[in-house]
């Protein structure tokens, strides 16, 4: 666990930290995108200005001027005239009203610019603005202001227009475009005109998506490689402690019978045994037995290692299925699994079929001593075998310890033992049903495991009749 902590932890913080760059790269390449629009349309908005200027004379503002101009010089002896406060103010609220709309409606700038924007190939639909900020009426040489810009956030900036936008007058989503102060006898005024191209966020997301998408790409490059090294580095641990266990496990095997080897021949050194004609009968038989065990052993690994090398071949031959199950099964009902009640049942639709007899004995004889091993006292086994469609199917059932959900799903790795490791209660080696697996695969089946700790266990094989 804590090993798994010191790569995952690392490997997580990295991954944060390089999103988090990404973030700050890419907002900033979108404001920097950001700027170079609103620069392109300020240049354009410039341009069109002159064109005006140059062509027609004018800046788009001069009717309003004149309106604002004749209203001012009606309205300025009046408002001079008015001596009462609140009358005062509620006459330069409707003189204020006018000026803004007058500057909004009767103005051609913003027609004019949009069919600029249009004959340049660029995005021609936004809103506008006008932000006046400082308008008097002159009289008399009285000045009497009507509206002061205080430049202050809340400070009542008097804006006019189509635009929706709550952005803050100058604000990144709204493009300067002329700013305007005129003068005469009757009036002063300050004013700014803004636009807001409506369709920006999204032309600016279609300038920045490259980078966007290459961020996003490299993100999921790296969280995908990382998780990838990350099973590995953990499928490698996992198989190295297997690895440790079966050593411990094999060395405990070869040493029970060896050292009885040992044993045996020191017995067979003794002078009271030299002569003890029965005594070497049975010393002998015991180092026999214990060689033949200590040769299996080495075969098993032996024969699985030049599986790892090798494609694994089997030799198929026509048997007679349910003689084959039967003859097995009786063998070991008289050999290793005396201790057992085995019962059987067979209902095969086909008796012959292809098989390896030599593997599939190995195959049936590596469950049913699992089923013996890992059951208690007076073991009862279950043999079943069935046809389903194309499929020869052999099940054999124990009323053993069972096997947990974590374990069935890798008991049929190599070196696997359940739970505990290189503990000695049940002999082992992990390669029982690894091989079983393999042998199973090998005739085109599969084997599978149903369990309840505590309550046993059934191994299903399925083989194809034919593949
Ligand atoms: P081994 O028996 O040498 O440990 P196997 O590959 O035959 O290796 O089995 C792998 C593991 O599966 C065993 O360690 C055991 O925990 C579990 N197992 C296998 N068969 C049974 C069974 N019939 N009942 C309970 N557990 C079993």
């Amino acid at each position: 666990m804590k090993a798994r902590n010191t790569i995952l932890l690392p490997g997580i913080i990295s991954i944060i930290i390089l999103i988090c760059a990404q973030i700050i790269i890419v907002s900033g390449i979108w404001k920097q995108k950001d700027e170079m629009f609103n620069l392109r349309y300020r240049i354009y908005s410039q341009d069109a200005l002159e064109y005006m200027d140059r062509n027609w004379g004018t800046d788009g503002f001069d009717t309003a001027r004149l309106l604002i101009g004749s209203y001012s010089a009606k309205t300025a002896p009046e408002l001079a005239g008015i001596t009462n406060d609140s009358l005062l103010e509620a006459r330069k609220k409707d003189v204020l009203y006018f000026v803004t709309t007058v500057l909004t409606r009767e103005q051609d700038l913003s027609e004019f610019l949009s069919a600029y924007f249009e004959s340049q190939g660029i995005e021609k639909e936004f809103s506008s603005k006008v932000k006046i900020n400082y308008f008097e009426l002159i009289y008399n040489d009285r000045r009497i202001p009507i509206f002061i810009n205080q430049e202050q956030p809340g400070s009542g900036i008097q804006e006019a227009g189509k635009l929706k936008h709550r952005g803050r007058p100058g604000s990144t989503s709204q493009i300067l475009v002329k700013g305007d102060r005129s003068e005469n006898n009757n009036f002063r005024l300050d004013f700014e005109y803004y636009i807001d191209i409506r369709d920006k966020q999204r032309l600016v997301l279609r300038e920045t998506s490259f980078s966007l998408a290459l961020s996003v790409f490299s993100i999921f490059a790296v969280v995908a490689l990382f998780m990838k090294t990350y099973r590995n580095l953990m499928m490698e641990k996992r198989l190295s402690s297997l690895k440790t266990d079966f050593i411990n496990n094999m060395t405990h095997e070869l040493k029970t019978p060896l050292s009885t080897i040992t044993v045996a021949g020191k017995t067979l050194e003794m002078p009271q045994v030299i002569n003890d004609g029965k005594r070497i009968m049975e010393t002998a038989k015991l180092i026999g037995k214990q060689s033949v065990h200590l040769n299996q052993l080495i075969n098993m690994i032996l024969e699985i290692s030049m599986w790892e090398r090798t494609q694994f071949e089997i030799e198929k031959k026509k048997v007679r299925i349910e003689e084959t199950i039967r003859e097995i099964v009786d063998c070991f009902r008289n050999g290793s699994g005396q201790s057992a009640s085995i019962s059987e049942t067979y209902d095969f639709s086909s008796a012959e079929m292809e098989l390896d007899p030599v593997y599939f004995t190995t195959l049936i004889n590596n469950l049913l001593s699992n089923a013996v091993k890992y059951s208690g006292d007076g073991p009862e086994i279950e043999v079943r075998g069935f046809t389903s469609g194309n499929n020869a199917v052999i099940m054999i059932s124990d009323n053993g310890i069972g096997i947990s959900r974590t374990d069935q799903r890798h008991i049929f790795e190599k070196f696997y033992r359940a739970g505990s490791g290189n503990i000695h209660k049940y002999k082992g080696l992990g390669l029982g049903l690894y091989y079983v697996k393999k042998i199973a695969e090998a005739h085109g089946g599969n084997v599978t495991v149903s369990s309840r700790t505590g309550k046993g266990s059934t191994f299903t094989v399925t083989i194809p009749y034919k593949i």
